[in-house]
């Protein structure tokens, strides 16, 4: 039996193209990575690396007003929203937002759909009161809940918009009372968004807008500054806007590649576009597994994620000769997360139609050949 050295061998000796089904880090536009990889030896032609310039230097502060008003411009969001390049992943988001925006007296819901929302809620519970109104778990988070209500005096409601891992997402943002805070990590940028209808949407960069190392924060500055505990200024959302993202010294390569994305998405035509393509290319793989007799889709059909699609063989014992069917296609990165078993394609903007349907095509043959 090939083992994975072979195929690599196998792949280099055909050239093969690598679908890169990755969930995070995940992929990214192969014109990017070119552009990225130009900067780093000769950035804008200045003779040096952007990795060896001032962050205060011209050439980057241009990057920096760049990505903020191309962020800006996806959200249509003004003046009344601070938008920060952090560091620290969106898991240090899961204290960092209730430390800004949770009095110690005060009360916030949270949504429970997954791994990542439950992480936030174990934060969250060092700041202040957290109610949590709805959960899939007992489910295996195979949902997105609804809930009745949020209970009064609640300074915020938190929801993971796309969950990564069990590859669920919700398709129209629930109606909140309260200021709404959204975890958009896998699937900011992935459709029309109004930013203007949250209160504080954040993104770890690395799922669908750039490489590791950075991540967005857009939150309404007028939610800021109400709670009554000191915080450290890295910690501060106020220092980091008032700073312009350079309180310190910000992430500048992964704020670059944001940059080049974000330049690449407008190209592309913005989110309108990229949502088509991205609803096209659900479909052929939703499509697929609802009509292959093999497969079955792990989520209820409504809430299904246009960016994560998880599924199954139905006879598991299929797996490891399915999953060498795709690696001799030259498909990468579809292995499911240990917690639902399976197989989980990620399909961010970055991905092309064509490669889900090399995908479509390995399913397909896989069953005609069993059948
Ligand atoms: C990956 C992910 C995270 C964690 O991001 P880090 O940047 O690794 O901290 C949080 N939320 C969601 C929805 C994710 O997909």
């Amino acid at each position: 039996m090939p083992t994975d050295i072979q195929y690599e061998i196998e792949r280099n000796h055909k050239s093969m193209k690598v679908h890169n089904f990755s969930a995070g880090p995940g992929i990214l536009p192969q014109e990017v990575i070119a552009e990225a990889a130009e900067a780093v030896k000769d950035f804008n032609g200045i003779g040096l690396s952007l990795l060896e310039i001032s962050h205060r230097s011209a050439p980057f502060m241009a990057v920096m007003d760049e990505v903020e008003s191309l962020v800006r411009k996806l959200m249509g969001v003004g003046d009344d929203y601070g938008v920060m390049f952090l560091s620290g992943g969106a898991s240090t988001q899961f204290f960092m937002i209730p430390m800004n925006i949770l009095d110690t007296s005060g009360k916030a819901a949270y949504v429970d759909t997954g791994v990542w929302a439950s992480k936030a809620i174990k934060e969250a519970k060092n700041f202040g009161n957290v109610e949590v109104i709805a959960s899939s778990k007992e489910d295996n988070y195979n949902h997105i809940p609804k809930f009745e209500n949020i209970p009064g005096d609640t300074s915020y409601l938190h929801i993971t918009s796309n969950n990564t891992i069990y590859g669920s997402q919700y398709h129209h943002f629930p109606e909140s009372p309260v200021p709404l805070v959204c975890d958009m990590s896998s699937d900011i940028f992935s459709r029309p968004l109004d930013g203007n209808k949250f209160g504080l949407i954040y993104a770890g960069a690395q799922k669908n807008m750039g490489p590791a190392g950075t991540t967005l924060v857009v939150v309404k500055k007028d939610l800021l500054g109400k709670v009554n505990r000191n915080i450290p200024s890295m910690l501060d959302y106020r220092v980091h806007i008032e700073n312009g993202s350079m309180y310190n010294t910000p992430p500048v390569f992964p704020i670059y590649v944001c940059m080049l994305t974000l330049r690449w998405l407008k190209k592309m035509g913005g989110l309108t576009e990229i949502y088509k393509l991205n609803q096209a290319k659900a479909s052929l793989l939703y499509d697929e597994i609802d009509s292959n007799p093999l497969f079955v889709g792990t989520i209820k059909t409504e809430d299904r994620s246009m960016m994560n699609v998880c599924f199954l063989l139905k006879d598991s014992n299929q797996d490891k000769e399915f999953m060498e069917e795709t690696k001799k296609a030259g498909i990468d990165g579809i292995k499911g997360h240990r917690s639902v078993g399976g197989f989980r394609a990620s399909i961010y903007n970055a991905m092309p139609i064509e490669s889900v349907q090399v995908l479509v095509d390995v399913m397909r043959d896989f069953s005609t050949r069993k059948a």
